[in-house]
């Protein structure tokens, strides 16, 4: 049996030789996990907790599966590794299952990351408009407060100042436009096209001249910048406004794909058709490092040029390695197997109704939203103003429900101190026992603030 202190030596090595992501190191709020199974993570004292983020690394079919170890085992023994610039069975199997999935007209590049599959995208807009012999289309359209990756270009899209400024100059070309935002902005109007950030995009298009726009990134909900599920309307909109200028539409589902959202994909609830789609986590329900890049098969045609400068010049050495398709292609077996994504519409329509009811009548929670199994509440200091609730009584929350056994996250770009939206996205086999449990502590953790 492992003592409290061996958490304890742990850390210590932890702080000399592991540089950690997006936080000030904090031992107090460190867990260093050892085991998982289900939805429960139990760190290196036997300490269990119920990981509500699962859903943000996007653990969507639970810890623990062996069938998947051992589909990524069996692979590995067959094939380690062959390059995409040739070919292999479980790259060539995925990309079937992957554009069924969509509807029956994509191809599909492979990468390792969120980031890469958005980079890989926004180079596909770019070539493309020039392979049909117009250079001009080099923007990229996103909005404020999402989030689209690491890298110096997916950076540069993602809307969130304080991501950025330490590393600029990122790269240019990237215009941002303001984000729906259905709590604070965007009042719901008869025609969406009045929406003031479908206008926004409209304007923005138009001002940075039409003929210069590539293509608009979006997430059908933005998450990292505070679970923003858009009004009705929207998304059909913004499309319609990306054909009116001419750019292409890419659709990040690297959180929203693969359930978490209610539908196969978060696209999908909207009833658009996007032209490139991008895809991670989920799709290996964050077992292997795996992205993909699906792209409309119109575009990928007019890369068929018979010259050598015609091909499309990026190559991702590891993208789509044996072992991580194979696991992928079990990983969406279970899926459709054990109906998760219509368990994910349902238990998250169920959650959320039980939240709203619960806490309408809290002072500091302002609004309670979301889609499937991602979940967000917006905690604000006053209900009249919505001014956000200081981020230290956020993060009061999110420690009480850890020492409670619960992992919740917060989401918001911190800019304007926007950083008040507690996050929930649980495994979506979930079990219902599990979910009771989650709503019965958040909701008291809630109550201890108030
Ligand atoms: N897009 C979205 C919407 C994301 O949430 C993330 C990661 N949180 C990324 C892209 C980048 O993915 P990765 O960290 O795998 O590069």
């Amino acid at each position: 049996v492992q003592t409290e202190r061996f958490q304890d030596t742990l850390l210590e090595k932890d702080e000399k030789y592991v540089w950690h992501s997006m936080k000030p190191y904090n031992p107090k709020a460190t867990i260093v996990a050892e085991r998982a199974e289900g939805s429960w993570v139990t760190d290196v004292d036997g300490k269990r907790y119920l990981d509500a983020m699962a859903g943000l690394w996007c653990v969507n079919v639970g810890y623990g599966r062996t069938e998947l170890a051992d589909a990524a085992y069996e692979q590995l023994k067959e094939m380690a590794y062959f390059p995409l610039s040739q070919s292999h069975i479980p790259a060539i199997k995925l990309a079937e299952k992957l554009n069924k999935m969509l509807g029956d007209d994509y191809v599909i590049f492979f990468s390792n990351s969120g980031s890469e599959a958005n980079e890989t995208a926004f180079k596909i807009a770019r070539q493309y408009h020039q392979q049909k012999g117009d250079y001009q289309r080099y923007k990229i359209v996103s909005r404020y407060r999402a989030y689209h990756g690491n890298s110096i270009g997916a950076l540069a899209a993602t809307g969130q100042a304080q991501r950025k400024y330490k590393y600029e100059p990122l790269a240019p070309g990237f215009i941002h436009v303001s984000p729906p935002d259905s709590y604070r902005d965007d009042t719901n109007v008869s025609d969406p096209m009045q929406l003031s950030s479908v206008q926004d995009i409209d304007r923005t298009m138009t001002w940075e001249l039409s003929e210069t726009i590539a293509a608009m990134i979006m997430e059908p909900i933005i998450t990292g910048g505070g679970i923003l599920v858009p009004p009705d309307g929207y998304m059909k909109a913004a499309e319609a406004v990306c054909k009116k200028h001419g750019a292409l539409l890419i659709v990040d589902e690297v959180i929203c794909g693969f359930g978490r959202t209610g539908k196969p994909f978060g696209f999908m609830n909207y009833a658009v058709k996007p032209d490139i789609i991008t895809m991670a986590k989920g799709i290996t329900s964050a077992y292997l490092p795996l992205s993909a890049t699906a792209v409309r098969k119109e575009i990928y045609d007019a890369f068929k040029g018979t010259e050598e400068y015609d091909y499309f010049r990026h190559v991702n050495t590891f993208g789509g390695n044996p072992a991580a398709c194979a696991l992928a292609l079990k990983n969406l077996e279970i899926m459709e197997k054990e109906n998760l994504f219509e368990r994910s519409r349902e238990l998250g329509e169920k959650v959320l109704n039980e939240l709203k009811t619960l806490l309408q009548e809290h002072p500091y929670v302002g609004d309670v939203r979301g889609k499937g199994l991602l979940i967000g509440i917006e905690l604000v200091k006053d209900k009249g103003t919505k001014e956000p609730l200081d981020v230290r009584l956020v993060n009061q929350v999110i420690a009480i429900c850890k020492d409670n056994g619960i992992i919740i996250g917060k989401n918001g770009a911190t800019v304007a101190g926007y950083n008040n939206v507690l996050t929930l996205a649980p495994p979506l086999n979930i079990e219902e026992k599990d979910l009771n449990f989650l709503v019965k502590t958040l909701t008291e953790a809630l109550n201890q603030i108030k």
